[in-house]
């Protein structure tokens, strides 16, 4: 069985084949310009593949609810060109196959529970910290999705009494993406986050933030295990410092022994950076079934 597998990002759009136990087979990776030029180049990739099923993980906002009027959407983005574009229906014209969607970090969420570090959890959160800050949720077996989907890198937080100035999120003054996406590192410090490497005052904020999240996350979904992905994650010194000041915030209130064992609950990304395209194989899979 061939699975397609399309990464829907607001730069690039990462589309491959697949196999059920999440094999890459190939992959080719087209940049997100306008509908009208990206959009043919996805179908005219997929058309002669001979897939059983397409999995698309998508940039939001992105109408993830089947049944709704605007189900596989994309909505009020500030990608102009891409508001209110109907990309499920286009990819539908075209391709004569069972496809399945969901957001881009739900995706990511999804690949490392099916193939990768969280295999057989029930409730794990995946954390995407890069161009922005991404929460994909899967609680009680499933994705969740609400009344749109979760907004988590949106959550609201303290700030830094030494952090000058509120953050660089155009909707909210003290959001997490704001205060801690890559490009907020850069607007702070005025060099690339991967320029900072040997700034220990750099990590040091940046965990502040991010366990603040984490926390947050811990006392309302509860997971048995937090996924780190992104690029700002690549640094790997943020890992000991974010797990000792969740530590410090959660501060024993609970005990559990997935808090016992930090190290294994707060954990980087499994699949090298495969997790959102082996995620979508498995959308993919899925929608065959169903
Ligand atoms: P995207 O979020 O666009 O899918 P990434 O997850 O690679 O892509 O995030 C890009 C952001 O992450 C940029 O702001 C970049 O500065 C930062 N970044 C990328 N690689 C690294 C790295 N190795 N260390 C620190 N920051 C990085
Ligand atoms: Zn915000």
């Amino acid at each position: 069985m061939l699975i397609g597998a399309l990464e829907a990002g607001g730069t690039k759009m990462v589309c491959a084949i697949g196999k059920e136990d999440g094999t890459i087979l190939e992959q080719v990776s087209i940049p997100t310009t306008t509908p009208e030029e990206t959009i043919p180049k996805i179908i005219a990739y997929f058309k002669d593949k001979k897939i059983d099923a397409l999995g698309v993980a998508a940039f939001g906002p992105v109408d993830v609810k089947p049944g709704s009027e605007t189900y596989g959407y994309i909505l009020d983005t500030p990608k102009l060109a891409w508001r209110h574009k109907d990309l499920l229906g286009d990819l539908r014209k075209e391709l004569d196959v069972p496809i399945g969607l969901d957001t881009d970090v739900n995706g990511s969420c999804l690949g490392e529970v099916t193939y990768g570090c969280a295999k057989g959890l029930d409730s794990v959160i995946y954390i995407t910290i890069g161009t922005g800050v991404g929460v994909g949720v899967w609680v009680n077996g499933k994705l969740l999705h609400g009344m749109l989907h979760p907004e988590g890198g949106h959550i609201l937080l303290t700030r830094h009494p030494e952090d000058p100035d509120g953050g660089i999120c155009p909707s909210h003054h003290n959001c997490l993406e704001g205060f801690a996406s890559g490009p907020s590192i850069e607007a702070r410090w005025g060099k690339k986050a991967i320029e900072l490497i040997d700034k220990p005052e750099v990590w040091e904020l940046e965990s502040y933030y991010i366990a603040q999240a984490l926390t947050d996350y811990i006392m309302i979904l509860s997971p048995q295990k937090i996924i780190l992905g992104g690029g700002v994650m690549h640094q790997e010194q943020l890992f000991p410092l974010i797990r000792g000041k969740v530590k410090e915030l959660v501060n024993g209130y609970i005990n559990t022994k997935e808090l016992a064992d930090i190290d294994n609950y707060i954990v980087p990304a499994s699949l090298h950076d495969d997790q959102g395209i082996m995620g979508c194989i498995k959308l993919g899979l899925d929608a065959l079934e169903s």
